[in-house]
């Protein structure tokens, strides 16, 4: 039985020359990273969402471990900004993202995506605007448009050595992005999956259908894992996406028993009991795949913008207004 390390923040060793960057309590912008260093080289798994948070971070790395000042290569496991934004501190490491990722994250460059455009010029989308200016805008020194770009796609899967250590990239999306990939150290046993899994914070559905997150999780659930180094939550063991899988599937049957009943998403928002996620961050994320699961069932698409609109205020009346 493996210890885990408490959820607290900073730098955690989780297996042989594996280690765990951690942000409580894993709400919006608050990622994980990953640090895997062998025989004087290491390897990143991803960087954070503004340059001040990725600095302190590679500060606290080189402090634990010196190898993590020599990082030659660094992971994007997908292409959100908290995952990626900080790339720009390590222009002499080899970035490497899926192909699928490394598209997104032009799109984005190219200022196409829509959380970007809103939170650019925020005053201008009402309440979608105020939303997402309250849970990451207020909160990061967001930079857009300039990021760098991984130098190195790959398609499936990709193999690389830290030192002696084995790390296989696989690609597991689309799952929470198109491009998802995962960090896979066979040897060790320890697993960074970036935002394919959550935990103790609800997962973030984008415009992928939660069906095919479904398929993610259970393809993880054969591999041989001991430890996992979720993308935004606690240090984890594998049972964590079999409970994933089941909040999902959770979810599915009861939004369909609700859309068959003719019930708005508000109200089945309303309706589905969430009392086995007690304590998990973000709940108003349920809006964002109550709308992603009745597109699977066949309802007419929702403007993105009225979807945030419902998350704020659905996160209002979860945490009570703002003083
Ligand atoms: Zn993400």
């Amino acid at each position: 039985m493996t210890t885990l390390p408490p959820f607290t923040a900073g730098l955690h060793e989780v297996g042989d020359g594996c280690y765990a960057y951690l942000q409580p309590d894993g709400g919006w912008g608050l990622s994980n990273a990953g640090l895997v260093a062998a025989d004087g080289g290491a390897l990143l798994v991803d960087t954070l969402f503004d340059l001040p948070r990725t600095r302190e971070m590679l500060q606290a790395m080189k402090r634990s471990v010196p190898a993590a000042g020599r990082i030659a290569t660094v992971v994007n496991t997908h292409s959100h900004p908290d995952h990626t934004a900080g790339n720009a501190l390590l222009p002499e490491a080899t970035v490497i993202a899926s192909h699928a990722t490394i598209e997104e994250m032009r799109r984005m460059a190219d200022g196409e995506d829509l959380y970007g455009k809103i939170l650019r010029d925020w005053r201008s989308y009402g309440e979608a605007g105020a939303y997402l200016h309250e849970i990451m805008g207020s909160r990061f020194a967001l930079t857009f448009g300039h990021r760098a770009l991984p130098a190195q796609g790959f398609d499936e899967d990709y193999e690389l050595h830290v030192g002696t250590k084995l790390v296989r990239l696989v690609k597991i999306g689309p799952a929470h992005t198109r491009g998802d990939a995962v960090v896979y150290l066979p040897r060790e046993r320890v697993l960074y999956t970036g935002d394919v899994l959550f935990n103790e914070v609800h997962p973030a559905v984008t415009d992928i259908p939660v069906s095919a997150w479904i398929a993610a999780c259970e393809r993880l659930l054969t591999w041989d894992i001991e430890v996992i180094v979720p993308g935004h939550g606690p240090v984890a063991e594998l049972a964590v996406v079999r409970r994933q899988r089941d909040y999902f599937t959770y979810l599915q049957r009861e939004a369909k028993a609700r859309f068959d009943a003719g019930l708005q998403v508000w109200e089945a928002a309303h309706e589905i009991s969430l009392e086995a996620c007690r304590g998990w961050a973000d709940e108003e994320r349920i809006i964002m795949t109550l709308h992603s699961l009745y597109g699977e069932f066949g309802a007419p698409r929702v403007d993105p913008l009225e979807v945030l609109a419902m998350a704020h205020r659905l996160r209002r009346k979860s945490r009570g207004p703002k003083s």
